[in-house]
């Protein structure tokens, strides 16, 4: 029987909302996307797209868009922070032989642009100024802050990791865990350039990593080497942890460039250079924040769930979670498929759950044990890390052969099928018997190596 068109209300307009939004509208589904703010918003530096997320992005017909705006070349480089020596080499190329796609290195504006386009050329309405503002869960409906009431057949809060859907559907307020801060800083890419110390970091564009206690660095040049952007994190348990002003959340809290060059004092030259070419008011600070595993993701009355941030907020360190957003969107859109009527929405959200929250909730752990691994301070822990890193990276020995197995630590990350896993439950779930017995594709644990 094929599936009804329903009535979707989306929360939150960011790569999770604009994502579900595209999976429903291609599935046939009336969406109407509510974003607070005026125009499409996207700050912070470049984002990862991991290939089972670009895998994704192919079913919506856009993929061949992304390629075009991605800006990595083959690897990412990985230094130690005290003298610039290579301790690892993340070749990316055999990814695409492995799982069909390669990591994608795009800007997050650009990102969240090819999804809004996308989205509206599949009929999806987005309305900008639309504050959410109160959502009762057993209409389910949403008033705006300007006093509009809007009614669905389902609700999706897809509006970040201070989710006010989240708080409807928990029935209490659930804070987000502040840890780590992260620092972001762009220069322009002439000026990076023009010195012969940081020259080659323009000139040779791979993604470029520096370990160090307590601390981490991502960079790379961006907009096609118009600007470099640098990522600086410094981890709350490090001694230095700055004092953060409580509102720091969104990029746009200027972050004290001279503080962080001291932080950074212990640093290789060209990080020291990096930074004293940072002017005052192109340094932001941002407080990375993470979710604790929530009791549901779906409301009591089965009309209102949860998404992407909301439902998951993670360290960004496996730069999973966008990717996760994906595929929630994914599996919610598979799910919702199987709902040949409207009652039966509420079942089909809580198989979205119980399909979703177990492997969400392991890579919220996973990207918080990758940035511990990150920051381990000098001594026997770093030296293993590096070694094994060194040894990949020198002999590609993690890398799978066509028809072997693959050992590699990323393997369930990076080459997880959601579509076919969510079908495979679904099939389960509503199938002849109706047994609700699930699985959910992810490992006991996770090992060393979790470095992306
Ligand atoms: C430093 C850093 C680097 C990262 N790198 C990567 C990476 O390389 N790869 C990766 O996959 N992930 C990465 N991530 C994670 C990724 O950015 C997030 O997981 C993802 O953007 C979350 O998307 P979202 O749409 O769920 O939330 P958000 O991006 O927060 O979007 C929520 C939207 O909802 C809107 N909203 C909020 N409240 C309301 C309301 N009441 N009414 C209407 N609208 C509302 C907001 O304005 C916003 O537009 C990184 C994160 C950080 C911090």
């Amino acid at each position: 029987m094929p599936t009804p068109s329903y009535k979707i209300l989306i929360a939150g307009g960011g790569i999770a909302g604009l994502s579900v939004a595209i999976e429903l509208a291609l599935k046939g589904h009336s969406i109407t996307v509510l974003e607070r703010t005026p125009t499409i918003q996207s700050v912070g530096g470049s984002q990862l797209i991991p290939p089972q997320a670009c895998k994704v992005i192919d079913s919506w017909g856009c993929h061949d868009r992304f390629l075009k705006a991605d800006e990595i070349r083959e690897k990412l480089v990985i230094f130690r922070y005290a003298d610039g020596s290579l301790i690892g080499i993340n070749d990316l190329r055999w990814q695409k032989d492995v799982y069909g796609y390669q990591t994608l290195n795009i800007q997050r504006e650009v990102y969240q642009r090819l999804l809004y386009d996308r989205a509206l050329e599949l009929g999806v309405k987005v309305k900008f100024g639309c504050k959410v503002d109160i959502i009762d869960q057993a209409i389910p409906s949403i008033t705006l802050a300007d006093g509009e009431v809007l009614k669905a057949d389902l609700i999706i809060g897809a509006d970040g990791v201070r989710s006010k859907v989240r708080t409807t559907v928990l029935g209490e307020v659930v804070e987000p865990r502040v840890s780590d801060t992260a620092y972001i800083c762009r220069l322009p890419g002439d000026l990076v350039r023009a010195d012969p110390l940081t020259e080659p970091l323009m000139s040779q564009p791979d993604p470029q990593g520096w370990l160090a206690p307590g601390r981490h660095a991502v960079a790379s040049p961006g907009r096609h080497g118009a600007i470099y952007g640098i990522i600086l994190v410094i981890d709350k348990e490090h001694d230095r942890h700055p004092p953060i002003p409580k509102d720091a959340r969104d990029w746009k809290t200027r972050g004290d460039i001279k503080e962080l060059r001291d932080m950074y004092q212990d640093h290789e030259p060209r990080v020291r250079r990096i930074l004293d070419m940072v002017k005052e008011d192109d340094c932001r600070m941002w407080r990375i924040s993470m979710l604790p595993d929530l009791k549901s993701w779906v409301s009591e009355s089965g009309k209102v769930v949860l998404l992407g941030d909301a439902a998951h907020a993670m360290h960004p360190y496996l730069a999973q979670g966008s990717a996760m957003a994906t595929e929630d969107a994914t599996a919610l859109g598979e799910c919702l498929s199987r709902a040949t009527e409207v009652s039966q929405v509420p079942l089909a959200m809580k198989a979205y759950e119980s399909i979703r929250k177990p492997r969400a909730e392991k890579l919220k752990a996973a990207s918080e044990f990758s940035g511990k691994e990150k920051h381990y301070p000098d001594g026997e822990k770093q030296r293993k890390r590096d070694e094994l890193m060194m040894k990949g990276a020198e002999t590609q020995l993690t890398v799978p052969k066509k028809g072997e197995k693959n050992m590699h630590p990323t393997a369930w990350v990076h080459g997880h099928d959601v579509r076919a896993h969510a079908n495979a439950e679904l099939d389960r779930i509503f199938g002849e018997d109706g047994t609700v017995s699930l699985g959910n594709g992810v490992p006991e644990s996770f090992g060393e190596g979790l470095i992306v």
